[in-house]
């Protein structure tokens, strides 16, 4: 049984992460619930990193076999939900007063407030998939998890525009001003990021001065960005942050409950999904033959993707972003790209964190 406290249509609507890893696009279509996925999703070959107006293309699809697409977030979670309830699932929006009790025994249990009315869960499992702000993980013992965590110094403002992208795949751009990216989320609206300080008021940035600084940080020798109304724009914190363990009794964490990366690596929805694969299989198998040895594994086996998500975001945040060294780092990023280009191990390392390392029942 599922409890959101979140409408349905805010849901359906809410934009946020785009890219999803091929293992994600391989469990959809596992699920049943790929079709219009692979119907409307852009499927995308390699991404390209620019600097001082050069371009280079990493070909993800030639050095690794693997693919990334391109499809909202809120599209997935809108055909999740459609199927769930579809398939005659619980599934109950709305709820408040959410808390959960008793993790530590065999008979977890889930208070809540929906309809007017208090309700009581009792459950044999509870899995707190409910994000960075959430009640499972502060009711885990402060003294049983340890939490390791970086805020940036610096923030991402993002816009969400009807103008058809000019590109046909994600740009990555370093620029003195700071980091941008160009992104798309169909062949009609784009989605575009700009590096601001941490504190940056979205006041100070007009629609015109937002097109030109992009304009400016995604320079390329005839060619430009395809401008057009701004539907959407807002700031987001860089952060990343790990709980460890994912599990404590009969509560298992799973997504941002557990862990935040910076957006760079595009990971925080693929790390989300790939927790629920690990965790579904380990609950599946408890039920089928009584194992419990995926459920003791879990927080070990997914933590190991999550530690590689760690590092390769940071790596992509570190290689493009500003992050106020001075020319000397400026220069060693610089020749970081470079490196990029010139060799194929380089371009393989990135490319394959980029596309995801493939599915195992360990990792
Ligand atoms: C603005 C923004 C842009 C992002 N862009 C990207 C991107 O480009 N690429 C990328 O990979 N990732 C991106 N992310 C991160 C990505 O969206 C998350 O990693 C992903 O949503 C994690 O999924 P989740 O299910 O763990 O958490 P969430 O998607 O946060 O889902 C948690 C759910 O739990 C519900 N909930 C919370 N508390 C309770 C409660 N007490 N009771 C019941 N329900 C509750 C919430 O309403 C929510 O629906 C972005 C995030 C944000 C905020």
């Amino acid at each position: 049984m599922i409890i959101e406290d979140r409408p349905r249509e805010y849901l359906e609507r809410r934009v946020r992460a785009g890219l999803l890893e091929q293992n994600t696009v391989d469990l959809l279509r596992q699920l049943d619930v790929g079709e219009r996925l692979d119907r409307e999703g852009l499927v995308h070959d390699g991404i390209y990193l620019r600097r001082e107006g050069r371009t280079q293309h990493i070909e993800i699809a030639k050095l690794t076999g693997r693919h990334v697409t391109i499809y909202g977030q809120q599209e997935v979670v809108k055909d999740l939900i459609a199927a769930r309830l579809q398939r005659g699932g619980e599934l109950h929006f709305e709820v408040s007063d959410v808390s959960v009790h008793d993790v530590e025994s065999e008979r977890p249990r889930i208070s809540y407030s929906a309809g007017g009315s208090e309700h009581e869960l009792e459950c044999d499992f509870i899995a707190g998939c409910d994000g960075f702000h959430g009640i499972c993980r502060p009711s885990i013992p402060s003294n049983l998890r340890t939490e390791y965590e970086y805020t940036y110094p610096f923030g991402w403002l993002g816009i969400l525009a009807e103008a058809a992208p000019a590109t046909d795949e994600l740009i990555y751009a370093w620029h003195e001003h700071g980091f941008a990216l160009y992104t798309m989320r169909s062949s009609k609206i784009s989605r575009l990021y700009l590096q601001v300080p941490v504190d940056e008021e979205l006041e100070r940035w007009s629609d015109e001065r937002i097109w030109a600084e992009l304009q400016v940080r995604l320079a390329s020798e005839g060619w430009r960005v395809n401008e057009g109304p701004i539907l959407e724009k807002g700031i987001t914190p860089m952060r990343t942050f790990v709980c460890e363990p994912m599990r404590h009794g009969r509560l298992f964490l799973a997504g941002d409950a557990a862990h935040i990366v910076p957006p760079t690596g595009a990971k925080g929805l693929n790390l989300a999904v790939n927790d629920v694969r690990l965790l579904a299989a380990a609950f599946a198998a408890w039920y089928r033959n009584g194992s419990a040895a995926g459920l003791d594994r879990y927080s070990d086996t997914a933590l190991r993707r999550v530690w590689r998500a760690q590092d390769f975001s940071n790596y992509m945040t570190q290689l493009l972003h500003d992050l106020g060294g001075g020319a000397y780092e400026s220069r060693l990023q610089l020749a970081r790209l470079e490196y990029l280009s010139l060799s194929e191990a380089a371009a393989t390392s990135l490319a394959e964190n980029y596309a995801g390392l493939p599915a195992r029942d360990d990792f």
